[in-house]
């Protein structure tokens, strides 16, 4: 019977398909479609909302259960706050370094030069940043419920870690706790899934509208932009991503790199890392031997608060805009730009289209103009592709340097993934033990 269904089941090929490849082909269709329909495609972009407020709906209890499973299954409360501080000074420390590329390459290729744009006058107006001590005490949520309930991310996290820790304290007592977290934890790793299956049709439905809306001649004045951040994205993944790998890990980078591919595909296709958590987790563990502890508290903290690609956008971004304003930046303004662009950042939801809206903030802390943003806008899709493979790509790489140095990373499993010479080694080391 299963085989007559299968041989009766119409589409069945776009059945068996493999998710980032329906999702390639929703995306090139989308492109089609839309350019052939023009503006009228937008009729197609509310398929796209669906799929956008579905991913919305999944980042809060997916990040609350996840960190707290995470935090729970690590059992030595002190080993994960060595492993908390690892990461997070990992996280901000390699931030830094992609705005400064991100700056880096926009001076040299100066995208935004001779495009004379002129800004409203009035708009220019510098906005001072929240002082970092009131953003620091903003991550305290006052009201737990009011943040899962508003949605804010830093403060759920915050929450989330002092209930995991609090856990892994009363022993016993937090038995039937923890296993309601878990078993909540991996429904939603499962709707997780099957949101992911809408994902081809609502790329299909965006793509469509996009290139409806701009036409792709639209895009050509931005591909510089596009192709600068592009590049700062490669060399930030091929280069430094593996040079960290190679020389902090002592490991083989080609095999972190062949590991990337399921999750950066999922990741470029669909602009979430939220969304892409699942991918990336099952990668960090199965394919590069992280640990279950490490993976799940490092992997959810990092797709919250680690945006490597969104600082190396918003780098090139802010300086586009001042060369396209002819604005010229003292160097204060780069230093500004490096410190707020890491704090956007970690505020930045893993979400489409988020790096954007924190973009204004940037903008406004060193007095660009704001209508930058517009320009930006009608190619975000598109920069959104990279900063969020990178984004993920950032969140794996620490995965694996905390898990090598808490001695949570598999090396067998690590190493197994490329050749089948290695395996055969692998087996016969096995073998000979
Ligand atoms: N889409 C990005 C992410 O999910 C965030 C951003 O918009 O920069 O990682």
């Amino acid at each position: 019977m299963d085989n007559n269904s299968k041989t009766a089941q119409p589409g069945g090929a776009w059945t068996r398909l493999e998710l980032w490849k329906k999702i390639l082909i929703g995306m090139i269709l989308g492109v089609i479609v839309g350019t052939v329909m023009g503006p009228s495609a937008e009729i197609l972009k509310p398929i796209g909302t669906l799929f956008i407020n579905a991913i919305k709906m999944l980042i809060v209890p997916l990040v609350f259960f996840s960190l707290i499973v995470g935090i729970t299954s690590m059992q030595d409360p002190k080993k994960m706050g060595r492993i908390g501080l690892k990461a997070i000074a990992l996280y901000l420390g390699t931030t830094a370094v992609a705005i400064s590329i991100g700056l880096g390459m926009a001076a040299i290729f100066t995208p935004g030069a001779g495009l004379n744009m002129v800004a409203a006058s009035s708009d220019i107006a510098a906005q001072e940043a929240p002082p970092l001590i009131q953003t620091l005490l903003n991550m305290i949520p006052k009201n737990p419920v009011g943040a899962l309930a508003t949605g804010n991310i830093l403060q759920i996290i915050v929450f989330a870690i002092g209930l995991g820790v609090s856990l892994a304290l009363i022993g016993e007592k937090a038995e039937p706790a923890i296993k309601l977290f878990e078993s909540l934890a991996e429904a939603m790793y499962k709707l997780t899934e099957l949101v992911m299956k809408l994902a081809p049709y609502g790329v299909f439905g965006l793509m469509a509208w996009v290139a409806g809306k701009y036409g792709l001649e639209v895009l050509l004045p931005l591909i510089k932009v596009v192709a600068v951040v592009f590049l700062g994205a490669v060399i930030h993944i091929v280069v430094f991503y593996s040079g960290l790998i190679s020389f902090i890990g002592r490991l083989n980078p080609v095999r972190y790199l062949k590991a990337l591919t399921n999750p950066a595909a999922v990741a470029f296709t669909t602009t979430s890392s939220s969304g892409t958590l699942p991918a990336t987790i099952k990668a960090a563990r199965e394919e590069l031997g992280v640990s279950k502890g490490v993976s799940s508290f490092v992997l959810p903290l990092g797709a919250t608060i680690n945006m490597d690609g969104t600082a190396l956008y918003q780098g090139v971004c802010a300086l586009f805009i001042a060369q396209a304003f002819g604005i010229d930046l003292a160097a204060s303004d780069y230093i500004t730009i490096i410190l707020t662009a890491t704090l956007a950042s970690v505020g930045t939801a893993g979400v489409p289209g988020a790096g954007l809206i924190m973009l204004s903030l940037v903008l406004t802390t060193v007095g660009l103009p704001i209508e930058g943003l517009a320009i930006i806008a009608g190619i975000d899709r598109i920069l959104d592709m990279a900063r969020t493979t990178v984004n993920i790509c950032g969140d794996m790489m620490v995965s694996v340097l905390v898990a090598k140095s808490e001695g949570e990373l598999n090396k067998d499993i690590y190493d197994q993934q490329t050749s089948t010479a290695d395996t055969t080694t692998v087996n016969i080391e096995a073998a000979k033990a």
